[in-house]
């Protein structure tokens, strides 16, 4: 059997299901290839939501433990973890159907099975033939192992099978504190495992501007993790059930599970790339232009996960918008400085724009604020104490170049100053714009009265 399209997506993660719909919405025939028999990618199944289900059930078993008893709520909860799983299976089963819906409503021709192109402008799927005159690759990222020891999902996991574990275990080390890794450690620590991480660089989260990564690391540490920072596994096995990591620290770790996130590899097996003669990065990634055009065949387009840039869900779906735009003759483009990032821990880290750091690598003049929430009358009536704001301007215009906030909601509040730096906006904007009281977003008004002359607060 042989199908055309006008654009064929391959893979339904959050950059795949989304470009198609969006090429459905602006008048394409469209079609999403998935090989899994469940739409929605890392993201959805085993990523994003899944991990932020399990971060939500075991934040709320944290509090109830340990900050109800001082508002003089007494509680005795008991975490029954089947339970938890099982809703975080229903939370994924209701999306992965909505997609399917939401295909069905935009006219989304989904077909299940892998994508393997036979000439540039066709794809075999199984025993069908598809052809399009352009193609969007979705096709994501796997999770990285260490190179002498493979996952088995029993005692050495991926951040696959630390999301389906039966049980929380006795003990668990995490090799790489990336923002996958402090979430997922964070999980078991709250629901009563012993977490030890274990981190190459001299700080958590590398990416995040340094005044959150060292307060984050101060939080977490206050809530029982422990951290081996500058150190590099050298060995590990798994003997008998328990895993045995070896640093250079000469440390040896002996854990009843331990979980590798040292990273994600960009995903193009079984595509058939080298017959179109396209070329992967040495990180496996595929180059693009500007318009997310692979050059070797400018037709076939690359989004997500599979090109550069931070491996973010969201940063995928804005690329698939664009993408889509782009193939329906409009412009569309992904700014990529105000992509904001969230570590989803208790307390949230969030950033947008330039770390100081980064900003000062760049050469700019800057002047910061920090406000920290302990000074925020809604922070301090909610328990929610914990964290700063930190804002970074250019000297003299004030234009915003920064934002990180670690504290409650930290997640939610960044998008206000993302808008902000969307609209090349200054201090002034921010001041000027009224925020309701009481409210931990006062924080950034607070933030941005600091940098024009002096917080009214502090
Ligand atoms: C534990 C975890 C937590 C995360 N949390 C967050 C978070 O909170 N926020 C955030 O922004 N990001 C988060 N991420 C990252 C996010 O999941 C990814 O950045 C995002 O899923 C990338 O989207 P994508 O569309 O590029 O690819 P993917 O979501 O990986 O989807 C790719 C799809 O392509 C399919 N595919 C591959 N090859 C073929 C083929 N040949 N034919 C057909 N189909 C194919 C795959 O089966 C898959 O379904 C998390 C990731 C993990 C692992």
């Amino acid at each position: 059997m042989e199908k055309t399209f006008d654009v064929i997506v391959i893979g339904s993660g959050p950059g795949g299901y989304v470009a198609a719909i969006k090429c459905a919405q602006l008048g394409l025939k469209v079609c999403c290839v998935e090989k899994e028999k469940v739409l929605g990618g890392t993201c959805l199944n085993v990523g994003c939501i899944p991990s932020k289900t399990l971060l939500h059930a075991s934040e709320f078993y944290f509090k109830m433990q340990h900050e109800a008893p001082l508002m003089g709520i007494s509680a005795d909860p008991k975490m029954d973890f089947s339970t938890l799983q099982q809703r975080k299976e229903g939370v994924v089963k209701g999306f992965n159907a909505g997609i399917g819906s939401l295909f069905k409503k935009n006219n989304v021709t989904s077909i299940q099975g892998s994508a393997s192109f036979i000439d540039p402008h066709t794809v075999q799927v199984g025993d069908i033939s598809l052809k399009a005159k352009h193609f969007i690759l979705a096709t994501g990222s796997k999770p990285v192992a260490l190179p002498f020891l493979p996952f088995d999902e029993t005692a050495a996991l991926s951040s696959t099978g630390a999301l389906a574990l039966k049980t929380p275990p006795k003990e668990m080390v995490v090799v790489g504190c990336g923002v996958i890794g402090v979430e997922l450690g964070s999980v078991y620590s709250r629901l009563g495992t012993k977490v030890t991480f274990v981190e190459a660089a001299d700080r958590i989260c590398p990416g995040l501007d340094i005044a959150l990564s060292s307060e984050l690391q101060k939080l977490l540490t206050a809530q029982g993790m422990r951290f081996h920072l500058s150190a590099k596994v050298v060995s590990a096995k798994v003997e008998e059930g328990r895993a045995e990591i070896l640093l250079d620290t000469k440390n040896l770790l002996v854990s009843e599970k331990v979980l590798v996130c040292i990273g994600r590899k960009a995903y193009t097996q079984g595509l058939n790339l080298e017959k179109l003669g396209i070329p992967t990065t040495r990180s496996g990634q595929i180059a693009v232009n500007g318009n997310f055009q692979i050059p070797e065949q400018p037709h076939i387009l690359a989004i997500g996960d599979l090109i550069d840039g931070p491996m973010l869900a969201h940063k995928a779906s804005d690329e698939g918008v664009a993408a889509a735009k782009i193939l329906a003759g409009k412009s569309g483009r992904v700014e990529y400085l105000t992509i904001p990032s969230v570590v989803y821990t208790y307390p949230e880290a969030a950033s947008v724009g330039l770390s100081e750091e980064a900003a000062k690598e760049m050469g700019f003049s800057i002047k910061t604020a920090k406000v920290p929430f302990k000074a925020n009358s809604r922070a301090r009536a909610s328990f929610e104490e914990m964290g700063f704001v930190k804002l970074i301007a250019q000297e003299g215009t004030l234009r915003l170049l920064g934002c990180h906030i670690i504290g409650a909601h930290a997640g939610e509040l960044i998008h206000e100053v993302a808008l902000a730096l969307h609209k090349r906006g200054t201090a002034h904007d921010l001041e000027n714009t009224s925020h309701a009281h009481p409210t931990l977003a006062e924080a950034i008004k607070e933030g941005a009265h600091a940098l024009i002359s002096r917080s009214l607060h502090l």
